[in-house]
């Protein structure tokens, strides 16, 4: 098949090289000639485990290739797939659909032959019949099926995910699109991958339905954690007991300081702003939203504490930045909340992160930057960890005490074994677990 990809960002540049390896001729278009530039010299624009070998081995066995101009691979593709960014509209909590739109005029105006144009984007429900329309005007006479394909990665295990999905969900209505889509996924096959056809408007729902509910399951363990640290009860161990119950699941009860990332949060704005549009309103999903900005804010009154009320002329260390481990993302990252707050307190940070710390300079001022973990401690007076990266959790907390000014640390995603930690010395504040007595 050939494909042509319509955005080269977390989502395209992995879709399209992942679709390179299934066999596809790719071609990945993006309007950002730096980010063309730096893929055809093989340097990847993102952070993303393996994604560099991957471009390289297709590139080299010219499966895959990169343009700023969609006119002719749209023209040669047997399916178009548009994956551009659809942020929060400023103001209400709606997706913003602009770069959606765009993308399918310009796509409109190239078609040539029967072509499925494909949302890969996530996208409220009616965007797919929105993009049909917009075809259909610019060009009568375009051969064409628009589909619905949620994309359902996740940053940093994103090429895995891509190749070995738990599902693909693909909103069809012609037989014809069906078979290009079915075509395209054939190799899943192999490794018995489900494969959910189903109408446009129900794939729609389904990415946000799945999205609002994980958002859900991370809020529910963040107040559970709340709880037990009142009561001297163990998240963790709380976490274990009902996740072994098959009915609810282990994964996504870890808790932590609120959700952040390029999904979560607007995703479950956008459906909740769609919701109450059409009068069904999603009040679980609005009151996750609610929760989780408020514990985000939370979190830096949870450090000062910490400190005895005040974190004024103190040094505070950070490890991670980013929203989560093995990306460099910073979109909605927690970190975003926690570290302002606390400059406004009066505090001086310095922080450490493994991929984050050149988007994490273009949006947060006034940090020192180290060069390692260790030097994020080094005369701090708290070591707050905000991402838990692997490579923190094999840090050797002797000489993380013997850097530090004072020995404490604020450990948002319990990487640290607390009873290990006290034995060494330090003041250790976890999430969602007992205090010494
Ligand atoms: P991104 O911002 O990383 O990438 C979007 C890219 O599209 C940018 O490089 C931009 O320059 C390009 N673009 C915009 N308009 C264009 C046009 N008209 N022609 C060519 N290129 C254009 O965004 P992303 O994180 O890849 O997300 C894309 C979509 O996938 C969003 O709807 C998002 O919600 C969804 N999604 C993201 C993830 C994730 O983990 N990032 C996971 C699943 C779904």
């Amino acid at each position: 098949m050939r494909i042509a990809m319509i955005g080269s960002g977390y989502v395209g540049l992995v879709s399209g090289a992942c679709f390179a390896q299934f066999g596809h001729d790719v071609v990945c278009i993006d309007k950002e000639e730096g980010k063309i530039a730096r893929l055809r010299k093989g340097e990847m624009p993102i952070y993303e485990p393996g994604l560099d070998k991957l471009v390289a081995d297709n590139v080299k066995a010219e499966r895959l290739s990169f343009s700023t101009k969609l006119g002719d691979a749209v023209a040669n593709a047997d399916a178009v797939f548009i994956a551009v960014g659809t942020p929060t509209r400023r103001g209400d909590g709606h997706a913003d659909l602009s770069y959606v739109y765009a993308a399918a005029a310009e796509v409109a105006d190239a078609i040539r032959g029967y072509t499925v144009v494909v949302t890969k984007s996530t996208v409220p429900v009616g965007t797919g019949r929105e993009v049909a329309r917009i075809i259909r005007e610019t060009q009568p006479s375009a051969e064409f099926d628009v589909c619905s394909n949620p994309e359902f990665l996740r940053e940093g295990a994103a090429i895995e995910d891509f190749m070995k999905p738990d599902r693909v969900v693909i909103g069809v209505e012609s037989q014809r699109a069906r078979d290009v889509m079915a075509g395209i996924y054939r190799p899943l096959n192999l490794i018995q991958t489900p494969m959910v056809f189903t109408n446009i408007e129900t794939a729609e729902v389904t990415k946000y339905a799945g999205n609002a509910f994980l958002a859900t399951k991370i809020t529910f363990i963040n107040e559970i954690a709340d709880l037990c640290e009142k009561v001297g009860a163990d998240v963790h161990d709380v976490a274990r007991g009902i996740g072994l119950d098959g009915r609810i699941g282990r994964k996504f009860l870890h808790p932590g300081p609120g959700f952040g990332g390029s999904c979560f949060p607007k995703d479950t704005l956008a459906l909740a702003y769609t919701a109450r549009e059409v009068n069904a309103p999603q009040t679980i999903v609005e009151q996750v939203i609610e929760v989780n900005n408020a514990r985000k804010k939370r979190m830096a009154r949870k450090v000062i504490d910490f400190c005895g009320g005040s974190v004024k002329d103190l040094t505070v260390g950070v490890l991670g930045l980013t929203f989560k481990p093995n990306t460099d993302d910073m979109r909605d990252a927690p970190s975003l909340d926690i570290v302002p707050a606390l400059q406004s307190a009066g505090a001086k940070l310095q922080a450490f992160d493994p991929e984050g710390m050149s988007e994490a300079g273009k949006l947060l001022k006034g940090i020192n930057f180290t060069k390692t973990a260790y030097e994020a401690a080094f005369e701090a007076d708290v070591l707050v960890v905000i991402t838990e990266w692997h490579e923190f959790r094999g840090l050797d907390p002797r000489r993380i005490k013997q850097v530090m000014r004072q020995p404490r640390i604020v450990d948002l995603r319990n990487i640290f074994n607390p009873e290990e930690m006290r034995g060494l010395g330090f003041t250790y504040e976890g999430v969602g677990r007992p205090q010494p007595r």
